[in-house]
């Protein structure tokens, strides 16, 4: 097993360069986010758990993701490859990835960072709108759709997701400054972290920046 992951703050484009890697670097997609909100809409035990912490822009308990996560990894196989989108977010995680990829004779690639200023994530989550079905992401401006309010992939509605709203995007900064930023230097102790430019130029400009970074 090959874990690859995708570190940044919220509007950071984890997603949007998860995306494009799939298919270049021949990876699962795993977005933590996208797992919860779908164990939310389909109201399982840990989407009823879960639900109050993501309203608030709180991250949900590490033994609550960290099994969703271990399940996933444990069902994958010896030669799946994963690109972690959302996971880990704290420190707590993290050990627990590690034992979980090194338990199974598997092994992390990197961890990539994308660098994005502030004032840009905020203007990137107010304007981010969602595939209701399919999960794709948007912006208004930056990356809309073909036709308004309508995903390119699956003709279904796009949303604003609940917790883009100013205040709880606020929370959900402070949240990664306190509990995930720690994770850079935990993973560069370790020397598997690449730090990449994620605001530049277009989306693919950044994907391209992250396999680049991967060499
Ligand atoms: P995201 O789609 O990655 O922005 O995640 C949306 C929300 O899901 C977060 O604000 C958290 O409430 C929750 N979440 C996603 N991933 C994790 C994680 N690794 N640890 C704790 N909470 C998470």
């Amino acid at each position: 097993m090959e874990v690859l992951i995708l570190l940044g703050a919220p509007g950071a484009g984890k997603g949007t360069a998860a995306s494009r890697l799939v298919s270049r670097l021949n990876v699962r997609h795993v977005s933590s986010g996208d797992l919860l909100r779908q164990a939310v809409k389909q109201g399982t035990a840990a989407g009823k758990e879960a639900e109050g912490y993501m309203k608030r822009g709180e991250l949900v308990p590490d033994a609550l993701i960290g099994r969703i996560i271990a399940d996933l990894l444990a069902a994958g196989g010896a030669d799946a490859k994963y690109l972690l989108d959302g996971f880990p977010r704290t420190v707590a995680q993290a050990e627990m990835l590690e034992r979980v990829v090194l338990g199974q004779g598997g092994h992390i690639r990197a961890a990539v960072v994308l660098d994005v200023d502030e004032a840009i994530l905020i203007d990137r989550l107010a304007g981010r709108r969602v595939c209701s079905k399919c999960a794709a992401g948007y912006h208004v401006r930056n990356m809309p759709p073909k036709v308004a309010d309508v995903c390119d992939a699956c003709g279904s509605a796009l949303v604003q997701r609940p917790d883009d709203n100013p205040e709880t995007v606020r929370n959900r900064l402070a949240v990664f400054n306190k509990q995930t930023a720690p994770l850079i230097a935990w993973y560069r102790e370790r020397q598997a972290l690449a730090r990449v430019e994620g605001a530049a130029g277009t989306a693919d400009d950044v994907a391209e920046r992250i396999v680049q970074a991967l060499q």
